[in-house]
């Protein structure tokens, strides 16, 4: 039986995209050839990388407006210290939202000064940080649009008077935005995109080419953008399957598509913890994420029956992260509404036996 998959990363992809990506890797396109085995330099490859890096473009709005998508290496984690290496000269300004912000300002201060304008570490991450102010003299501002380990979501972005950097690894192709009020977006495939592997760099051309220091070819965006995102040998199979995925995505009516269906599912998760008296939601209400819900199970004596309950409905992946402990449903667009269906149907069935 399929299961409801509710894990954080890797996640969930549509079952279609799979059996594409699936035969793709026997044989692409009747070419009597597996995706796997031909030259990333060949026609039938090339197509593909630029196929997935117009997708990107066009679902975001950011056709012709000077960005470059990419697809790199390495993982978002590599982008915190890519980011600050293409484009921190004195100082940049970072918000502590979780804990993959707080490392990504550990890699930035291995090059630079960094400066803190906001945080919520004080109350383990459970709401975004507001009111804070971004120096107009920084190089940059960087933030995290989605903190998948506790739940909250940015739901508004500052007017930055500088590039606005964005880790959007856990909500990217999620919910629409003016996505050109950021100088660059990144993200890893695995949580809303693609197989891990590969992560999509969207970067404004303008703002590159201000740092002084020397960079490492494979770490400069510059080559990535000239080398065509073929300086080296790409994922080849990560990056086939997140174009099927961007094309699924597509033809289901692109961002504001999916939108709506992720606010129908967050909808139903959070009134299910709220009215619930067993449950209770970790993050700030007015910072949830649409993408994971957090919460946890008030009394320890039911745990062991709500997930045997769990087990057997075929729910899969809810646990928490360890660092906020009890659930997180992770809700990405390609998990199906009667999944969450599902998983409310056997926090309400708790409730009755409790
Ligand atoms: C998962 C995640 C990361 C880390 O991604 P990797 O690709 O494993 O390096 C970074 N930021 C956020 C917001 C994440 O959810």
């Amino acid at each position: 039986m399929k299961k409801h998959n509710f894990s954080a990363g890797p996640s969930i992809l549509p079952p279609e995209v799979l059996l594409k990506a699936s035969q793709g890797v026997v044989d692409l396109d009747n070419s009597g050839l597996s995706v796997l085995e031909i030259s990333h330099r060949s026609k039938a490859f090339v197509d593909i990388m630029e196929n997935a890096r117009a997708l990107a473009l066009e679902l975001l709005g950011l056709e012709g407006k000077g960005y470059k998508a990419l697809f790199l290496q390495g993982g978002a984690s590599t982008q915190f210290l890519m980011v600050a290496l293409n484009l921190l000269e004195k100082r940049a300004g970072y918000l502590n939202s979780g804990s993959w912000a707080a490392k990504a300002i550990k890699e930035a201060k291995i090059y630079d000064d960094v400066y803190e304008v906001g945080s919520s570490k004080d109350a383990n991450y459970n709401y975004i940080p507001k009111g804070y102010e971004i120096p107009e003299d920084y190089d940059y501002f960087h933030c995290t649009s989605n903190n998948t380990i506790y739940g909250t979501q940015m739901k508004s972005f500052p007017n930055s008077p500088i590039p606005m950097v964005c880790d959007m690894s856990s909500d990217i192709f999620s919910r629409t935005l003016d996505f050109s009020k950021f100088g660059i977006i990144y993200a890893g495939a695995q949580k809303n995109m693609g197989p891990a592997g590969t992560t999509l760099v969207v970067v404004k051309e303008d703002i590159l080419g201000k740092v002084s220091r020397k960079i490492p070819s494979m770490m400069d965006y510059k080559v990535h953008i000239d080398k065509g995102s073929m300086f080296n040998t790409p994922p080849v199979f990560a990056i086939y399957t997140t174009m099927l995925n961007l094309q699924w995505l597509k033809e289901k009516g692109g961002i504001a598509a999916i939108e709506k269906e992720n606010e129908k599912k967050a909808r139903l998760m959070y009134s299910e913890i709220d009215l619930n008296p067993l449950f209770k939601g970790f993050a700030a209400k007015e910072d949830r994420s649409l993408m994971n819900a957090t919460f946890t199970l008030e009394n320890e004596n039911l745990k062991e029956t709500f997930e045997t309950m769990l087990k057997d409905a075929g729910i899969s992946a809810v646990n928490g992260h360890r660092s906020v402990g009890g659930y997180r449903a992770s809700m990405y667009n390609a998990l199906p509404i009667d999944s969450v269906k599902a998983l409310v149907e056997v926090m309400s069935e708790l409730e009755s036996k409790a």
